[in-house]
């Protein structure tokens, strides 16, 4: 199943984090002028994530996108080469105008994930952070482009690196968002 390629962080075999990952700095792909920015603390939720939206490094078929509490994100080089790909998207995902890579993606709007910012591990110039634990939005890749065909073999691969695939995002998330709609329309107690 080695042949089947997810994303080159995960293709070698999920490299477990350091518990003791306090952050550090994301950097673009520009070979001048990088993009950089400061996370302070470790990722969350990191996970491989299949759809159309999240930035992919060149031939990957996932992405690979954590969270990050929106506070803890900060822009401290080259900020002016950022712009937001799709303004009206759940996530304002900041592109590098130069290089394409997605440098971080804050929620503002009222939903449960609001206050989260979505970032790209993989683009820490420090090792040591969360490792991805799943696979989100699985079957989407073929929105992508993966031929259907392919589907088997796409999920037998995330089973052996061990992120279990899920066709929207991870039975934990998809209970909080559940969670805070029915607090919201008051099914539930606030
Ligand atoms: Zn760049
Ligand atoms: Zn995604």
């Amino acid at each position: 199943m080695a042949n089947v390629s997810i994303h080159p962080a995960v293709d070698g075999g999920v490299k477990k984090g350091s518990a003791s990952f306090a952050g550090g700095t994301l950097v673009c792909l520009c070979a001048s002028k990088p993009v950089k920015v400061k996370v302070k603390g470790n990722v969350a939720h990191d996970h491989a994530c299949g759809c159309t939206k999240c930035w992919k490094p060149e031939g990957a078929i996932f992405s690979v996108v954590a969270v990050a509490a929106t506070g803890d994100v900060t822009v401290t080089e080259n900020g002016d080469k950022l712009k937001v790909v799709d303004p009206s998207a759940l996530i304002q995902r900041y592109a590098c105008t130069g290089c394409g890579v997605h440098m971080h993606g804050p929620v503002e709007r009222d939903h449960a994930f609001k206050g989260l910012t979505f970032v790209h591990p993989e683009r820490f110039q420090e090792s040591g952070w969360a490792e991805p634990g799943f696979a989100a939005f699985v079957s989407s890749v073929i929105e992508s482009g993966v031929d259907p065909s392919r589907m088997d073999g796409i999920r037998a691969r995330l089973k052996e690196l061990g992120l279990e695939p899920y066709d929207c995002l991870n039975p934990p998330l998809m209970d909080y968002l559940a969670t805070f709609a029915a607090k919201k329309s008051g099914a539930l107690k606030a």
